[in-house]
């Protein structure tokens, strides 16, 4: 991203907006709102395989991260949507730190999203790095789009859900997975 060029951008849609981008609380403003993109586009430089690290492990069991925050932008009106994501897997040899977790969250939730993309593109990554027997990924977020303009529902959370491998085939599996981030199936 060319934050030069950015700016140049963000100061025509200051005048298309109706503002004066002279003035003295906008003159920095370009400038700001090129850094602040480059941090929430970050995910488009990033390879989420370049960040995970593995380790062997003989655990069996279901495995779950809770409340891991999630904030992205949605695509269709550019504005931010936000909550939490929650994470489950059955892990056959390899698991991955709830640190790495929250990253691979990062990296797809840096890129303009849709709160469905998101949910199935991370439980694909997790799938894929650790050759689960069964992922399970549920996202809630409020998304601005909503609260601020159109509906302007204050108070809806929007939830989304991917299950791979066992988490799809087995009831029971999802059932559990459920229980254990505190949702009834
Ligand atoms: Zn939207």
């Amino acid at each position: 991203m060319n934050e030069e060029r950015v700016a140049a951008l963000v100061e025509e849609l200051l005048k298309e907006i109706g503002e004066d981008p002279s003035r003295e609380g906008l003159k920095l403003t370009p400038g700001r709102v090129a850094r602040s993109f480059k941090f929430l586009f970050s995910g488009y430089t990033q390879d989420p395989k370049e960040l995970i690290t593995v380790f062997e492990s003989e655990a069996n069991n279901m495995i779950i991260a809770r409340d891991i925050e999630v904030f992205s932008m949605c695509e269709h009106h550019m504005l931010p949507f936000f909550g939490r994501c929650h994470i489950g897997y059955i892990a056959k040899k390899k698991v991955i730190g709830v640190s790495k977790l929250a990253r691979i969250v990062d990296v797809y939730a840096r890129r303009l999203q849709i709160q469905e993309r998101l949910t199935a593109q991370v439980a694909r990554e997790v799938m894929d790095a650790t050759g689960a027997e069964g992922v399970g990924v549920v996202i809630e977020c409020r998304h601005l789009c909503m609260m601020m303009r159109g509906v302007q529902k204050q108070n809806s959370v929007m939830t989304t859900s991917s299950v791979l491998g066992s988490f799809h085939d087995e009831a029971a599996t999802r059932m559990e997975f459920l229980n254990l981030i505190g949702r009834q199936a």
